[in-house]
C-alpha cells in the first residue's frame, strides 16, 4: 500500500460509510414509495439478486499489463447481479452485470447453457455484461496445462472463474425465484466525464496537438439510459442503468468496481433491498476525465472514481425521475454469433456475439461483445431510431479485445491493433439491423 494511499483511508471511510454526511438527509420512506408513473400498468413480473464477487484471495488484477505484483487489499466489494424480467405471456428476460473485466466467451457460453438446462431460459434471452473495471481480477477459462498447474498467477484465476461460473448460474436461479408483479419505466439523461481518449486523426502530423489526448472534439455518448423497476405500490426495487466509458479512473492493487462501482453503491444507499446494475456502453474509445491523480492537484485517484460515480449515480436519479416512459411487453429476443475475419491472412475467423432484445414497442436493447468503440452506438441508435428508445451496450457476453468501427481501424492507433478486416463494421452492423428486423416483424 503506497503512503499517499494510507493517507486517503480516512476520508474514504467517511465516504464508504452508511451514515448521511453531516447536513443531509436520506430519503425519506415516503419519497421511496411513491410511483414516477402511477398510470402505467404493473404488467410484468420481476425480480432481482445480488451476489458478492469480490476474490477471497490476493488475485493478480486484470486490465492493466503494466502491474508487477497481485491486489493487496480492497476498497470496495466487487458484485454480480442479475435482473429476471417476466412478460405478461411468462416470455422471460435475465440480465447478468459484472463489476469484472469482460465477459469471456467460454464463460458466457457455459452460463447461458447451465441456465437453459435448469431454467428453461433461451440463450438469446440472457445478457451477460461487465463494467470493465481494472480493479478487479483476472479471469481464466483456458484449462491449465500441466506445467501451469503449479503456478499460483494462472491457478487461482482457473479457480476463482470456475466458482464464477457455478455462482452465476445460481444468481440467475435466486433472481428467477424473486419475481413479482412490477410496473417498469425508463428513460435517459446525460453526464459529460467521459471524453474521447483517442488523438485527433484530423490533424497534420507537424500540428502541436497532434499527439494529444483525450479529444475534447472527438465522438462521445453522453447519455445515461436508465430503466426503473417498482413495486406495483410504487417502491424501487431495482435500476438497470448504463454508460460508454472504461472504468479505469484507478490504477491502483485493490479491488474496486471504480466509478461504475461507487455509482452503483451510491444508488443503493438508503433505499433497503434495492438493487442497481450497470451495464457498459461502446465506451472502448472514451476515458473518465479528469484522470489519475496528477491531473487535480490534491485530488486522488480514488476520489476521482468516486466523484465520478456520484456524477453518474446523479444522472440516473435523473433518467428513473423525470418523464418517466412506459415500458411494456412481449419480450422478444434474438441472438447469433457471426464470423469477424482478421485482415492477417491465417489468423482463424472469431465467433462474434449479436443479441437484440425488444420490450414491446417502448424499448430495444442492442448488445454487441467485446469492446466496442462509441460510432457504433451513435451510429445505431440513428439507424434505428422509432417509436422505440434504443439502448446499445458493447462488453457484453464476449472479451476478446478492441472492436473498432471502419473510420477508426482506417485511423490506426490502440483501438484498431487487434487487426480485423475492413468489413468488422459492416457484418456487426448487418446483423444486427437483420436480428431488429426479424424481431420486428
Ligand atoms: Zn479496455
Amino acid at each position: 500500500m503506497s503512503p499517499r494511499f494510507w493517507f486517503v483511508l480516512p476520508v474514504l471511510a467517511g465516504f464508504l460509510s452508511a451514515a448521511p454526511p453531516p447536513g443531509a438527509t436520506p430519503l425519506s420512506p415516503a419519497a421511496a414509495v411513491k410511483s414516477v408513473a402511477p398510470q402505467v400498468p404493473a404488467s410484468w413480473k420481476a425480480g432481482a439478486a445480488t451476489l458478492k464477487v469480490t476474490p477471497q484471495k490476493m488475485l493478480w488484477m486484470a486490465g492493466y499489463a503494466a502491474r508487477k505484483k497481485p491486489a493487496e487489499g480492497k476498497v470496495q466489494d466487487l458484485f454480480a447481479k442479475a435482473l429476471a424480467l417476466e412478460d405478461e405471456q411468462g416470455g422471460r428476460l435475465v440480465f447478468v452485470t459484472l463489476d469484472l473485466i469482460g465477459v469471456p466467451q467460454a464463460l458466457r457460453r457455459e452460463v447461458a447453457g447451465r441456465v437453459q438446462a435448469k431454467f428453461r431460459l433461451p440463450s438469446a434471452h440472457l445478457v451477460m455484461n461487465a463494467s470493465h473495471t481494472h480493479s478487479g481480477p483476472v479471469l481464466r477459462t483456458a484449462p491449465l496445462t500441466e506445467q501451469e498447474k503449479d503456478n499460483p498467477k494462472a491457478r487461482d484465476a482457473w479457480d476463482y472463474t470456475q466458482k464464477l461460473q457455478a455462482d452465476l448460474v445460481e444468481l440467475v436461479g435466486r433472481a428467477l425465484e424473486d419475481l413479482k408483479p412490477a410496473r417498469l419505466t425508463w428513460n435517459k439523461a446525460r453526464c459529460g466525464f467521459a471524453m474521447n481518449r483517442r488523438r485527433d486523426y484530423s490533424l497534420p502530423p507537424g500540428h502541436p496537438n497532434a499527439n494529444r489526448v483525450p479529444n475534447p472534439d472527438g465522438p462521445v455518448d453522453h447519455e445515461v439510459p436508465a430503466l426503473r423497476v417498482e413495486a406495483p405500490g410504487g417502491a424501487l426495487r431495482a435500476a438497470l442503468f448504463g454508460y460508454a466509458c472504461h472504468n479505469t479512473s484507478l490504477g491502483f492493487h485493490n479491488w474496486c468496481g471504480d466509478y461504475a462501482g461507487f455509482a452503483q453503491q451510491y444508488l443503493e444507499e438508503f433505499r433497503p433491498g434495492f438493487t442497481a446494475l450497470f451495464m457498459t456502453g461502446c465506451g472502448a474509445d472514451q476515458n473518465p476525465y479528469p484522470r489519475r491523480s496528477d491531473v487535480v492537484p490534491g485530488v486522488t485517484d480514488l476520489e476521482l472514481a468516486m466523484q465520478h460515480g456520484r456524477a453518474l449515480s446523479n444522472a440516473v436519479e435523473m433518467a428513473l425521475t423525470v418523464n418517466p416512459r412506459p415500458v411494456s411487453g412481449p419480450v422478444r429476443a434474438a441472438y447469433e454469433e457471426i464470423k469477424l475475419s482478421y485482415a492477417r491472412p491465417g489468423r482463424e475467423d472469431h465467433d462474434y456475439p449479436v443479441q437484440v432484445i425488444k420490450l414491446g414497442d417502448d424499448l430495444t436493447f442492442i448488445t454487441l461483445g467485446s469492446e466496442v468503440v462509441v460510432d457504433y452506438s451513435l451510429r445505431l441508435k440513428r439507424e434505428l431510431a422509432g417509436t422505440a428508445g434504443v439502448w446499445v451496450a458493447g462488453y457484453s457476453n464476449d472479451y476478446t479485445g478492441y472492436v473498432p468501427s471502419l473510420r477508426v481501424l482506417k485511423e490506426g492507433g490502440y483501438e484498431a491493433a487487434a487487426g480485423w478486416a475492413e468489413d468488422v463494421e459492416d457484418r456487426i452492423v448487418k446483423k444486427v439491423h437483420e436480428l431488429h428486423g426479424r424481431l420486428s416483424r
